[in-house]
């Protein structure tokens, strides 16, 4: 049987062919730095800001004990046809730890197989709660590569195209301070958090008392004389009652007003939430419900207060704009690092939750100009013996073997392609 790189058709837009002998201006970013998001995926903010944390996050990962990237070739062959996505919690994360074949599998990517080539990859998570670099950095360490944010899309990351919209929003959800950081860092304007609210009355929450790190840190204000424009759940929500007593409160007001109430119930402001995941795939061996149980307990709770229905919009998977959203961040990654400038044939991409990743996966590929094939792995919220709503074009147990099957089926469409014969003899093309 003849090796495998000398069937691989030569030339073309299969691949491209980087070395260290042959490296550009351009493809010299493949080195150890990270990269800053696309300009165009960024909200308006202060250059200065964003190449400081650009700078913390490779200090970080240059400081760390991670091992360095894996070691490939000196001649690496980048694949331009086709490309991977990976879901994070329950593809390659558990508990906060790595799933032991994902290092393998990212080891695969980077040129580790026996193809001899590089596959681009970036990662679309519905998860949240911290930075994109700061989500980077400890991803690069989980799973010993280095991760930059030009190849990370999480549940908030579209919200920040939200900022030029709304002047006071709340921000609700995840550790401490972090998410109001987040949300400052995408360009909102006055961000108000549960916290500034029971720090200005604190019988708004009858059982929830502020420790004293977070009366520190909530801002004092008036509220009377604030209007909340909109409400954001940037991340899970670690007190599910009262921040749920501040939406509905806000929801039920005049214009965003606190202590007032609307005759209609119909001049609340929007609420937006990253996600609609109502399971997740934790450390516990059973799922654990998510930012969507909040979204279907809010929406009930309504309805049993007011009589009315509340509409709430979701952003991250399987909403086709997070899918819009990885084709450009795809796009610009595989420009900038890999100088591929025409989008992949096909993306695979990898998840646990049918009714989010494969999902969005399928309806995407019905109305994306190039393929995306969805790949639904054991490892997380599904569990073999069960139906998937969803139907995945493959069903694999992990994500090594979720690597190898688009490789594979990649390798069999390039011999196919090429027409070669088992013996490893070219036949001429016979097609015009
Ligand atoms: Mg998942």
């Amino acid at each position: 049987m003849s090796a495998p790189s000398l069937i691989v058709p030569a030339g073309g837009r299969f691949m491209r062919r980087l070395s260290s002998s042959e490296a550009s201006k351009e493809n010299m970013s493949l080195g150890p730095t990270v990269v800053v998001p696309p300009k165009h995926l960024m909200a308006p903010s202060s250059a200065n800001e964003v190449a400081a944390s650009i700078e913390v996050a490779r200090h970080e990962l240059e400081d760390s004990a991670a091992p360095s990237t894996p070691s490939t070739p000196p001649e690496t062959l980048v694949t331009d046809k086709y490309a991977y996505a990976f879901d994070i919690d329950g593809v390659l994360i558990r508990g906060g730890k790595p799933i032991p074949e994902a290092i393998e599998a990212m080891k695969v990517l980077n040129g580790a197989n026996q193809y001899g080539i590089k596959v681009p990859y970036i990662f679309v998570t519905n998860g949240g709660g911290k930075t994109e670099q700061e989500r980077c950095v400890q991803l690069s360490q989980q799973l010993q590569i280095e991760v930059s944010p030009g190849q990370f899309i999480c549940g908030h990351t579209p919200m920040r195209e939200m900022a030029e919209r709304y002047n006071t929003v709340l921000v609700v959800g995840g550790e401490g301070e972090k998410c109001r950081q987040v949300a400052e860092g995408y360009g909102f304007k006055d961000v108000v958090t549960p916290g500034d609210i029971i720090k200005d009355n604190q019988d708004t929450t009858p059982f929830r008392k502020l420790t004293e790190e977070e009366y520190r840190h909530s801002r004092a204000r008036n509220f009377g004389e604030t209007e909340i424009e909109a409400i954001f759940v940037f991340a899970d929500s670690r007190d599910w009652a009262s921040d749920q007593q501040i939406i509905l409160d806000l929801l039920m007001s005049k214009n965003g007003r606190l202590g007032t109430r609307s005759e209609t119930f119909e001049e609340g402001p929007p609420v937006f939430f990253s996600h609609n995941d109502v399971v997740w795939s934790a450390s516990h061996d059973l799922t654990r419900i998510g930012m969507g149980a909040l979204r279907v307990s809010l929406e009930a709770m309504f309805k049993a207060v007011t009589g009315k229905d509340l509409k709430t919009t979701a952003f991250g998977k399987p909403q086709i704009g997070t899918f819009q959203f990885a084709t450009r961040l795809l796009q610009q990654w595989r420009k900038d690092t890999h100088s591929i400038d025409s989008p992949p044939d096909t993306v695979y991409f990898v998840g646990d939750t049918p009714e989010s990743d494969i999902r969005g996966t399928n309806e995407f590929d019905n109305c994306a100009e190039n393929n995306w094939y969805s790949i639904l792995v054991r490892t997380g919220v599904f569990q073999e013996g069960t139906k998937p709503r969803f139907t995945p074009r493959a069903t694999v147990d992990n994500v090594l073997e979720a690597v190898k099957h688009g490789m594979e089926r990649e390798y069999k469409k390039a011999l196919k392609a090429s027409f070669i014969d088992v013996d490893g003899v070219q036949g001429s093309a016979i097609e015009e």
